[in-house]
This record gives C-alpha cells, structure tokens and sequence, in this order.
C-alpha cells in the first residue's frame, strides 16, 4: 500500500492517515509533522523551514525532497500525507521511488470550511490530540485538554492571515497536482466535507476494490 493523502490544509488528511495507520500498520509520513518537530529540536532543516511555515510559505524543496527521500527508503507500504506538494515534488517523488504508488486520495472540502476548520483547531501540548473549537465540546477561548488538563495551543499558522496565505500558496502551487495525478490514472477523489467515520467508509472502500493492505507491497 503505496498512498498519497492529498487536498487543501484543514482538509482532513491527518486525521484520516492517523486512523489508516493504526488500522493497517502502514507508516504515516506527514511532512508537516516531521518539519514541526525539527523546528522544536533545532536542527538544521528545522532552522532553516521555521520562517517559511510561520509565514504559511512552502519550505524549499530540496529540503523537503532529502527528508522524504530518508524516510521512505526501504519501505514498501506507506502513507504521505503534505508531500508532494509541488508538481516538481510529485516528478522527484515518481523518480525515487521505483515501486509506483497505487493512488492518490483528493480530499474536497469548501473553502469557508477549511478557513472555519484550520483557525479553530488547537493542539494539546501534552498529549498531542487535536481537537476543534467547532465541534469537539471545547470553547474558543478554552486552554485546558479535556483529556489530560495539558495546555491547548493554537498553530502559529493557523492563525486567520497566515490560513489565507496558505490556502493561497495551495491553489497556486498544489492544486496543479490534481491534473498530474489524474493524467496517471491514480486520482479519486472523495468529499471530505463530511463526518470523519463516512470519510473513512469510502477511503476503505477503495481500499478494499483495489485489494490494498499492508501485505501486498
Ligand atoms: P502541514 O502540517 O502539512 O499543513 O504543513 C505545515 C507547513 O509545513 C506548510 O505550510 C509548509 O510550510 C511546510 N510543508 C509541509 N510539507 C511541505 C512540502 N511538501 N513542501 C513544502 N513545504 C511543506
């Protein structure tokens, strides 16, 4: 199982690889998550992408392009979710890997959505879970984790100006990927302006119809 989660910031693509993940076993590779914690660790590459992802820009690709190339060499079966986000992320990605992928799963959500989604999730720092102002029973203006009491904090960038830039950035650097994917024949695309469970019916839906599991590599 060779996947690519695909579609807008806020789209819903984490929450489904998560879930994926768990269920199949299969390795969620989130570009985003691997650049956040190098930001926090220090590292070069997280020094060198903090100004970029504060300022919801795309980090350089080459940067980008080394992380995943380490990350999925020697695996078979695996899950990218924000990589690739450019069409020349996609030709690097399709001439690294000699297994092809088996699809790419386009999340449409509206706009007014993904701004409603992104400027409403808060992260708990303790924990780790997400969790939205919308539609998790926390407030606007809650701090704690209902979980485990830890502090719930808000991305830098998904503060409402730095949303706008990056749904900005997506439409005019990702959304031409739509057309490069659909060319090759591994587009499907799914409504993921839904609840999270009938996303994930029709993601394993297509998962079964295409005999795809963690085995079959
Ligand atoms: P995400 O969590 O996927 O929304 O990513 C957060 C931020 O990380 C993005 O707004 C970009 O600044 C950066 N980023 C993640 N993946 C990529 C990528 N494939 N290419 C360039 N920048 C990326």
């Amino acid at each position: 199982m060779r996947l690519v989660l695909f579609g807008p910031p806020g789209a819903g693509k984490g929450t489904q690889a998560a879930r994926l993940a768990e269920d199949f076993g299969v390795a969620h590779v989130s570009t985003g998550d691997i650049l956040r914690e190098a930001v926090v660790k220090r590292t070069e590459h997280g020094r060198k992408a903090s100004e970029y992802i504060n300022a919801g820009g795309l980090v350089p690709s080459d940067i980008l392009n080394e992380i995943v190339e380490n990350k999925l060499s020697g695996m078979g079966c695996f899950l990218l979710d924000g990589y690739p986000r450019t069409v020349k992320q996609a030709e690097y990605l399709s001439n690294l890997h000699d297994i092809p992928l088996d699809v790419v799963i386009l999340f449409e959500v509206p706009k007014d959505v993904l701004v409603k989604r992104l400027t409403g999730r808060r992260t708990c720092k303790q924990c780790m879970r997400i969790f939205n102002v919308n539609n998790e029973g926390i407030t606007s203006t809650q701090t704690e984790c209902p979980f485990c009491g830890g502090e719930l904090e808000q991305r830098v960038d998904d503060k409402s100006e730095t949303v706008v830039r990056r749904l900005q950035v997506y439409s005019d650097n990702t959304e031409p990927l739509i057309e490069f994917y659909r060319e090759r024949g591994l587009l499907y695309e799914i409504d993921g302006d839904r609840p999270p469970e009938d996303v994930y019916a029709d993601i394993l839906g297509l998962l079964n119809s295409k005999n795809l599991d963690c085995n079959k590599v």
